[in-house]
């Protein structure tokens, strides 16, 4: 257990990515529950007039999906990403600044939570046309190393990695042997997974094409593309002064970039045997990390990393010195009201982290 001295101010970033209605919520004719009124302020479930229509002058309200009175909830975020927002906005207003905190020695982690469907992977991995933050990111640190690689002695390695159902596996290595988690002291230790070091765009994005499709998928009664795997990549960075002592230590940063599994409850989905316990795993750590943010936010001298494999990989890289970025995504479409409201709520409570 790590016990942390002292307090640390506000070290994490959380901002909430809404993306567009998909044909299926269309088709629906999905309303909107998410009215973003500006880069910092949207509204949950906003009692909005075209919910109101006149017929023979009488005023109805056609609001009638679940009956409730509007929320009208107010969540106030470090950013807003509205439907229109691009993988590079989400990437220049996220991980960006994270690039001089890892060069700077200190750990980070970024986090992708919310509903499978909600946007998750999309803005992680992204598409051909729209690479995602992990890509994004790894390229500019690389252009920074370069920059400064007259002053600096620099070393980038890189790994993917999955933690389904409290197990751990190499993503780039799919056929390797199932890992295991270690600590030494603070550290964090994964013997035997692979690191690698792409040296272009092309192979970076080949790397992580790769690994995203070794990633555990099983079709769900609730949704065919459901993920219940945790993907974690992660940059590690060691670097030395040029001007340094031979014998000066090598300071080392990593920095995990997550595409949590769905957040949605095990409970929708009707698992029974296999699917059923795959279900209540992945609630496990995703629990445990929920606890954990629950833990730091109150300022807990006792933080539960050890409750779960996910946890224990990034108990060095969440709290103390450490940055990390929260993604929030989620769709707007009232069919997925309470996905939504969970998520934006899971959002609030890490803002306090
Ligand atoms: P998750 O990983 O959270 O389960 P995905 O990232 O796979 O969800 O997104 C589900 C679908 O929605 C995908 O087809 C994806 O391309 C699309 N999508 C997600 N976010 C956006 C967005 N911001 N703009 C356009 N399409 C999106
Ligand atoms: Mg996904």
């Amino acid at each position: 257990e790590v016990q942390f001295s002292g307090s640390s101010k506000a070290n994490v970033k959380v901002v909430v990515r809404v993306r567009p209605e998909n044909k299926r919520e269309l088709e629906h004719n999905a309303k909107c529950v998410v009215k973003v009124v500006d880069e910092h302020l949207l509204v949950f479930d906003p009692k909005e007039e075209e919910d109101d229509f006149f017929f023979q002058g009488v005023k109805q309200n056609v609001r009638d999906f679940n009956k409730k009175v509007h929320k009208e909830q107010k969540f106030m975020f470090e950013h807003i990403f509205d439907i229109n927002s691009t993988n590079q906005d989400v990437y220049d207003g996220t991980t960006k600044e994270l690039i001089d905190t890892v060069l700077d020695g200190y750990n980070c982690s970024v986090f992708a939570y919310g509903a499978t469907g909600a946007g998750k992977t999309f803005t992680m991995l992204g598409k051909p046309d729209m690479p995602g933050i992990t890509f994004l990111t790894v390229m500019a640190l690389y252009e920074r190393i370069e920059e400064i690689k007259e002053e600096k002695s620099i070393e980038v390695g890189v790994s993917y990695l999955e933690v389904y159902n409290e197990g751990v596996r190499d993503l780039l290595n799919p056929n390797g042997k199932p890992l295991n988690v270690q600590e030494n002291g603070l550290k964090v230790l994964v013997p035997g997974l692979s690191l690698h070091k792409p040296s272009n765009a092309e192979e970076l994005m080949k790397m992580l094409a790769f690994g995203n499709q070794n990633r555990t998928q099983h079709p769900t009664d609730a949704n065919a593309d459901s993920s219940r795997s945790h993907a974690v990549f992660q940059v590690f960075v060691k670097q030395k002064e040029r001007t340094a002592n031979v014998s000066a230590n090598y300071a080392l940063a990593k920095l995990s970039m997550i595409d949590l599994a769905g957040s949605e409850r095990g409970s929708a989905t009707g698992f029974r045997g296999a699917r059923f316990r795959e279900g209540a795993n992945i609630n496990k750590s995703l629990l445990a990390l929920g606890n954990c943010i629950n833990a730091l936010a109150d300022g807990m001298r006792h933080i539960p990393y050890r409750d779960s494999k996910l946890t224990r990989l990034l108990k060095d890289s969440l709290g103390g010195n450490c940055r990390s970025v929260m993604i929030a995504a989620v769709t707007r479409a009232h069919t997925s009201f309470e996905d939504i409201f969970n998520t934006l709520r899971y959002a609030e409570r890490a803002k306090t982290i």
